[in-house]
């Protein structure tokens, strides 16, 4: 089954197609992404797998005429993948927010439309966009089945002491505040693939992922099912990231937004976009730079290294004593899969536990993929598993789809 995959952000389009020969064997056909939308500089970068990437830039002013390009550019004749629009059986898009509405992927119909409308209010940078990107499919391709897979679903089996905030309850009646996580598709997916990795039981198993990125979340599974995770509400609570700060105490914001006379638009924006490593290092929220600056001597740009080991440790920790042990640590996303020192200092962290590292797995795991990082001798398994959401979403895809057509 050909299943176009795709990732509206509120000026971008991400896409991957890939031909599902069944859920653990497919072929990636290409992927791209549309960027700058409304912007005199937008573009589209395309990647045939096997043959050269392309870029063209040409004028896309909302979602509707990118998506167009999208479906124009997989079947051009020079370097599409595709015959004709109809070899696409269905499409999946990942939808940051589904609040407590969806536990799991669901066929787009007019009720799911409206639930996304109603978690606008709490994703407003991204659901509009996903809102966009479905609609656009529906105006190219208006008999392909569409399916939304949600950040928030695999974190609906957290109890109410784990999601509840103690905030008056007539908040979350009226407003729906509680907690809701991000990244669920990622945690789900390294958990399963890292329990099988590691030959672990997955409905009989305590495990703890840590998405480690631009944005970053821990979660702890309990046979297979999300107990704990670190983001709540929104993307913000939790550690430091790239450019958001985390757990704060709360009495910061309005003393701030007294102190510096802000908006609540722009205290969002000081939270949500000038703090984390940006915020403290004053330099970039990107940690490679962070680790270069952090060579030079910045002092700055080291407490932002440390803060992410910290954080990483505290939670990771906390998780450890929530399920009562822990029988697997996966580590993902752009830190996690590529900084083996952030692996090793953690585990060294973890050797009261009997947790022991091999350097050499750890240190080439970036190259070799997928990789048991821990040693033979230790007690608990940690493994490196590169994240793949948008598998996720196109098996989630395929199963709807085929329901419908059974
Ligand atoms: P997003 O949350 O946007 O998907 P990613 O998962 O791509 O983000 O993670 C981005 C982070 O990963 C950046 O801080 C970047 O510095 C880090 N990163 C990416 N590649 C490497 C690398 N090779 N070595 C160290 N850090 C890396």
């Amino acid at each position: 089954m050909i299943i176009l995959v795709i990732n509206c952000g509120s000026s971008s389009i991400k896409y991957q197609l890939l031909d599902m020969k069944n859920e653990e064997v497919y072929d990636l056909m290409a992927k791209g992404l549309v960027e700058k939308i409304g912007l005199p500089d937008a573009n589209i970068t395309h990647k045939p797998t096997g043959r050269e990437p392309v870029n063209i830039q040409v004028s896309i002013p909302d979602h509707q005429v990118g998506m167009k390009l999208v479906l124009d550019t997989l079947v051009n004749p020079e370097y599409g993948v595709l015959k004709n629009f109809d070899d696409i059986e269905a499409v999946g898009h990942r939808i940051v927010q589904g609040a407590d509405f969806f536990s799991g992927s669901a066929i787009v119909d007019e009720d799911v439309l409206r639930k996304i409308e109603i978690c606008c209010d709490f994703a407003p940078l991204h659901n509009p966009a996903h809102l966009l990107g479905i609609r656009a499919v529906s105006q190219v391709l208006p008999s392909v089945p569409q399916v939304v897979t949600f950040d928030t679903a695999f974190h609906q089996t957290m109890q109410p002491y784990a999601y509840m905030y103690a905030l008056p309850w007539e908040y979350y009646e009226k407003y729906r505040i509680r907690r809701y996580g991000a990244h669920g598709t990622s945690h789900e997916y390294v958990s399963r693939r890292g329990a099988k990795l590691a030959g672990i039981d997955i409905n009989n198993s305590r495990i703890i992922t840590c998405h480690l990125g631009n944005g970053s979340s821990i979660t702890a599974i309990k046979d297979g099912k999300c107990v704990d995770t670190t983001m709540g509400f929104t993307p913000l609570e939790g550690m430091i990231m790239g450019t958001r700060c985390g757990n704060i105490d709360a009495s910061i914001v309005p003393y701030l937004m007294k102190k510096e006379n802000l908006s609540p638009d722009e205290m969002t924006a000081v939270l949500n976009k000038k703090s984390g490593f940006l915020g403290l290092s004053g330099r970039s929220s990107d940690l490679r730079d962070m680790n270069a600056a952090a060579l030079e001597g910045d002092v700055k740009a080291k407490i932002v290294l440390k803060k992410l080991t910290y954080d990483t440790i505290k939670n990771v920790g906390g998780f450890i004593s929530e399920l009562n042990g822990v029988d697997l640590i996966v580590f993902t996303a752009g830190i996690g899969e590529n900084n083996a020192r952030l692996r090793r200092r953690i585990c060294e962290n973890l050797s009261y536990l009997g947790v022991r590292i091999d350097e050499e797995a750890n240190i080439n795991a970036a190259k070799t993929g997928e990789t048991i990082i821990s040693a033979p001798d230790s007690s608990v398994k940690v493994a490196m598993i590169p994240t793949n959401e948008e598998l996720v979403i196109a098996r989630d895809t395929m199963r709807l789809a085929s329901e419908l057509e059974d």
